[in-house]
Formats: structure tokens, C-alpha cells, sequence
């Protein structure tokens, strides 16, 4: 393959060349099933025609106005939509490029709430460990990833406290059920507002299904519905990250309906234009809309492509489709059905801890030892080897890396397009387990 330099020149990647349905092709025409939409991105798979037409016609009539001056039909088209099933009182949505500006913006917005409602000591951010939020140095901030924050640790800002993430395949004990290990760990955001003074903390972020850090990791029935209920009880805004796991990746819109719970601020990028352009948005509730809209200084935020007319409308014609077409039964059906196989091609299997998620949003986390659950050492580097393993195969999946401290252990996300069938679920899991196999096999398992 020629130099890349896009990427590390010192590594080597296949240059992408085309894309259809679920699945891509490089150059040289190897066919690569995408069984993670890359990360949790491509919800329609590739090269939709009707998504294709709407981002040629809008960027010919016009590309893009600055937000400044306008505003533009598909931002506007877009944010009704998204508004009409929103939770809660959730009716109104920034647009941004992508879901660290999301975050930030989500984090800015929060702030200046706080200060337009004459609390301007509420600056601290209550998040969990084993999240991720984004790269830029606020969204990183409140990330509970140690892997992607070392070395940007020392720069980040202060004033985050974490909690626990609601990790059930660890953190439940033995002697308490679902309704009372959510309990717990709601207990703990109690705790940390209590610790740090109520009226210092801004706000709580958490991921409804946790993705990248965890691997598809749902909060236990009653836990979001009780973090609503401390937030509420003491002046703290509540965000939800719905970045990767929202629209329609579990098999509803807005990932926390399935907890009927519902937040001041909610996230979400990824899904929204599923990779067809980039494009994160920021729902917020009526009370923070009016604050910001009533104050006597303008909200100081803003990226130069806030509300991206192309983008917008690459947006619109993805949720469209999604809606036209019902592709949320097939997510829910099919994600299901690959639960199923996943479980009965792994039922036996001595390295495969747990298998979990909803809709298509599922993860595998693997062991060293099922009993003890005990994580492998993260200096194999298994799943990166699975990744490796698996795209050799033709199948792009997205692992991640269990911690050096052994409160996770290695995992595979899997979130394929909400278009599958039943063949694409058969050589998904015939090349995962395969590729798992030839992974294991390297370390010596
Ligand atoms: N939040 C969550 C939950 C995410 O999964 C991600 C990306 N993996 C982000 C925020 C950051 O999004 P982006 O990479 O689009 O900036």
C-alpha cells in the first residue's frame, strides 16, 4: 500500500474506497462487514441513496449560512423532530459538529444557567468512572477514562468528582438484587453532593448505556429515575450522554425513555447523521432555553459550524428514514436475535464473562477466569489483538481496553446498522467468535 499520511505514517491502513448497506470496501475491494458502524456511527449503514440526494441538494441550494445571521430549514426541520418525542420538557437543540462539542456545550450551557439564576458557586461536575465524554479538555475532564487521559491529566480542568458507574456484571453483590445495588449507587451521587457542598455542584453527566469505556453497559431499572429524583433535590442539573447510545441505537429514540427518566440537558451525536456528515446536538430543557434566551448578555459559545445547513440535512434524512422505514423494530428485533446467538455460540465459553446491552448496542466482556471474573492482564492488550484479528476476517468491530486496576476487563462493542438481516447476524457472529478465538490463541489462553 502507498505512504498514508493522514494517519501515523509509521502505521498501515487500508485506504476505504466505497461503501453499501453494512457493509465497506478498501481499494483493493476487500469487503469488510461493518458490525460497529464504525463507533456506534453508521445507523444506516453506507451510501443510502435518499441520504445521498439530500446532502447533494442542500449543499447546491446552499452549504452552509453562518448562524450568526440565520438560521436555515434543515436545522429547523431537524430540531422539531427531535424535539416531538423528546423526554421531559426537552424543546430546544444547538447544534454543533460532532459530540466533545457536545459536551462542552452541554457542560457551558449548565454553567451559565447556574449563573443567570444568581448560583454562580455551582461549578462542580459530579461524573462516574468508566465514561467517556469526549476528548477536549472540559469533555476529558469529566471522562473517567484513564486510558485517554493520560498524559493530559495534569492540564485538565479541576472540579469533577466520581462516583461508580452502575456496572452490575461487577459492582452488584451477592446479597442484593438489581432494585438495591441501583440503590447504592445512586446513593453514592447523594454522597459526593453532600461531600462537596450542594450548593457548589452544577451538575451530574452520566452515559444511560455506557459505550466506549465499558461496552455497552445499561443502568439497572429504578437507577436513572433515582439520580433524577437527588438532582432534583438539590438544585444539580442532570446530563445525559446519549452521544453513542442515543437515537434509536437500543431501539428507542432517546436511550433513557426505556428508564423514564429524562434530563435538563441530553446529548447526542454519532446516530444523529450516522457519519454522513458530522454533526452532535444539545437538547435543552424549556427552563435552561428561557434562561439563556431572557439573559441580559448573550450565551458567549459558539462553533463556526453550529447548525451546518449540509449537515442538518444529512441529519433530517436520516431520521426520516429511520422513522419511514420503522427501522426501530428491526434494531429491537435484531438486536434480540444477535443477543441470542451471542449467547448460545459463547454459553460455554471460558473467556466470555458477560454479554449485555440493548437493542443493537451490545457488548462481551472477557476474562481470565469466568468464576472469579478476573479481568487479563491489559499489558496482552487482547482486545486490541480482537480488533486486529477481526478485521483481518472482514469484520470491523470496536473493542476496548480493560483497566490496568482490574475493575474491567477487556470488551467488544458491537453495534451494527439498524438495516441488518438475518445473514448479516450469522457472519458477524461466525467471524467474531473466530476472531476471538485466533486473539485468545496469540496470548496463550
Ligand atoms: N460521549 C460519548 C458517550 C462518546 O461515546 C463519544 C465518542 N466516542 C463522545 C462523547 C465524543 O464524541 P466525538 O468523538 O464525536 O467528539
Amino acid at each position: 500500500m502507498s505512504r498514508v499520511l493522514h494517519r501515523s505514517p509509521a502505521a498501515s491502513y487500508p485506504v476505504a474506497a466505497s461503501g453499501e448497506g453494512p457493509y465497506l470496501f478498501d481499494r483493493d475491494g476487500t469487503r469488510y462487514l461493518d458490525g460497529s458502524g464504525g463507533a456506534a456511527v453508521s445507523c444506516l449503514g453506507h451510501g443510502h441513496p435518499e441520504v445521498v440526494a439530500a446532502i447533494q441538494d442542500q449543499a447546491a441550494r446552499l452549504a452552509y449560512g453562518h448562524t450568526a445571521f440565520f438560521t436555515n430549514e434543515p436545522a429547523e426541520a431537524l430540531a422539531e423532530h427531535l424535539v416531538a418525542d423528546a423526554p421531559g420538557s426537552l424543546d430546544r437543540v444547538h447544534f454543533v459538529s460532532g459530540g466533545s462539542e457536545a459536551t462542552e456545550t452541554a457542560l457551558k450551557l449548565a454553567r451559565q444557567h447556574a449563573v443567570n439564576r444568581g448560583e454562580p458557586m455551582r461549578r462542580r461536575v459530579i461524573a462516574r468512572r468508566q465514561s467517556y465524554h469526549g476528548n477536549t479538555l472540559a469533555a476529558l475532564a469529566a471522562s473517567g477514562n484513564p486510558g485517554r487521559r493520560v498524559p493530559f491529566d495534569a492540564m485538565l480542568p479541576d472540579g469533577v468528582t466520581r462516583i461508580s458507574p452502575c456496572y452490575p456484571y461487577r459492582g452488584q453483590r451477592a446479597d442484593e438484587d438489581e432494585g438495591a445495588y441501583g440503590e447504592r449507587m445512586a446513593a453514592e451521587l447523594e454522597d459526593a453532593i453532600l461531600g462537596a457542598g450542594p450548593e457548589t455542584v452544577l451538575a451530574f453527566i452520566c452515559e444511560p448505556v455506557v459505550g466506549a469505556t465499558l461496552g455497552a453497559v445499561p443502568a439497572v431499572p429504578g437507577y436513572l429515575k433515582r439520580v433524577r429524583e437527588i438532582c432534583d433535590r438539590y438544585g444539580v442539573l442532570l446530563i445525559f450522554d446519549e452521544v453513542m447510545c442515543g437515537m434509536g441505537r437500543t431501539g428507542v429514540r432517546y436511550a433513557c425513555s426505556h428508564d423514564g427518566a429524562a434530563p435538563d440537558l441530553l446529548t447526542c451525536a454519532k446516530g444523529l447523521a450516522g457519519g454522513y456528515q458530522p454533526l452532535g446536538a444539545v437538547l435543552m430543557s424549556r427552563a435552561i432555553a428561557e434562561s439563556i434566551e431572557t439573559a441580559s448578555r448573550p450565551f458567549p459559545h459558539g462553533f463556526t459550524y453550529v447548525g451546518h445547513a449540509t449537515a442538518c440535512a444529512a441529519g433530517l434524512a436520516v431520521q426520516r428514514v429511520i422513522d419511514r422505514d420503522d427501522l426501530l423494530v428491526n434494531v429491537t428485533r435484531q438486536g434480540a436475535a444477535l443477543r441470542d446467538d451471542l449467547a448460545a455460540r459463547f454459553a460455554d465459553h471460558p473467556h466470555v464473562g458477560d454479554i449485555r446491552g440493548r437493542g443493537l448496542f451490545l457488548g462481551i466482556e472477557l476474562v481470565a477466569d469466568r468464576e472469579s471474573k478476573r479481568p487479563f492482564d491489559p499489558a496482552l492488550a487482547l482486545n486490541a489483538r480482537i480488533k486486529k484479528a477481526a478485521f483481518a476476517r472482514g469484520l470491523i468491530c470496536y473493542p476496548g481496553g480493560g483497566t490496568a486496576d482490574g475493575q474491567a476487563g477487556d470488551h467488544v462493542l458491537l453495534a451494527p446498522p439498524f438495516i441488518i438481516g438475518d445473514e448479516h447476524r450469522a457472519e458477524l457472529v461466525d467471524k467474531l467468535a473466530d476472531a476471538i478465538g485466533g486473539a485468545l490463541t496469540e496470548i496463550g489462553a
